[in-house]
């Protein structure tokens, strides 16, 4: 191809042909990202053997707060039908220290799977949690790159709904975490941050590499189980999206929203 002079660009233009190169994974994996998997089987078996300390049920479309101590175990079931959640965490005595999602889906990856670990923001930079159960781990990643328990999207809110929707609306699981947040423990809207997104199957698009979405796998009894690895204030939303089967901006049918079950055990 002949090149022509743009004037917009200042130089020749022809079209650039780049140098192929395999992808390489950008983060070697630290070990502390790694755990000792025995470890921790033992310490969920503990757990379940030990006391129910805290047993609440997040009703559909709102959010809760609950804590942790260090060691515990926290169980999210899908207690009537399916429905996506979305979690906040933060440290007990310091809440500016809270999740940081980027980070994990770097040192991870971008839907979290049994054994990989919840990481603070910076600078602490800490393992917060420990995701150590899925019954749901066998949908592995399906033909379209989907899968479960993304740490990618950000949560729902209000204020890019309006943004698609051209309407006002109090109805998301930012509003509803920032709502339980200032409620429940007496914090603000700033405290909300980027979620764990359980339950929920996303992913990218081949062609335009856009976040999609699809309806939850998740069904009746389903559940998921972490270990806090330091004490932790958590907030969990059950979305108002429900099982996620309506786009964004559509009308979501109050069908398809159900309540999550947050039980905590300790071990004796
Ligand atoms: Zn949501």
């Amino acid at each position: 191809m002949s090149s022509t002079t743009q004037p917009w660009c200042g130089k020749d233009f022809k079209p650039r042909v780049f140098k192929k190169h395999p992808p390489t994974v950008c983060y070697d994996k630290p070990a502390a990202a790694q755990v000792n998997k025995s470890h921790y089987d033992d310490l969920r078996y503990q757990a379940i053997m030990g006391d129910v300390v805290e047993s609440l049920i997040v009703p559909k479309r709102t959010a809760r707060t609950w804590t942790m101590q260090k060691g515990d175990l926290c169980r999210v079931t899908v207690c009537e039908g399916s429905q996506v959640g979305d979690m906040n965490f933060w440290n007990l005595e310091n809440t500016k220290e809270r999740f940081y999602s980027g980070k994990t889906r770097q040192l991870h990856s971008t839907h979290l799977k049994v054994y990989d670990r919840l990481w603070s923001c910076l600078p602490y930079l800490r393992p917060m949690a420990t995701f150590v159960f899925d019954t749901l781990s066998n949908y592995g990643v399906d033909e379209d790159g989907g899968s479960l328990h993304d740490v990618v999207g950000t949560r729902c809110d209000d204020y890019t709904y309006k943004l698609i929707a051209g309407k006002d609306r109090v109805g998301s699981c930012h509003s509803s975490l920032t709502k339980a947040v200032v409620e429940e423990r007496g914090m603000s809207e700033e405290d909300v941050h980027d979620v764990w997104n359980i339950f929920m199957c996303t992913g990218f698009t081949n062609d335009t590499q856009q976040y999609f979405c699809k309806p939850s796998p998740a069904q009746k009894g389903d559940f998921i189980e972490f270990i806090a690895d330091m004490n932790l204030l958590v907030a969990l939303s059950a979305c108002p999206q429900g099982d996620v089967s309506v786009a964004v901006g559509k009308e979501v049918p109050d069908e398809i929203c159900h309540p999550l079950k947050v039980e905590v055990f300790r071990k004796k």
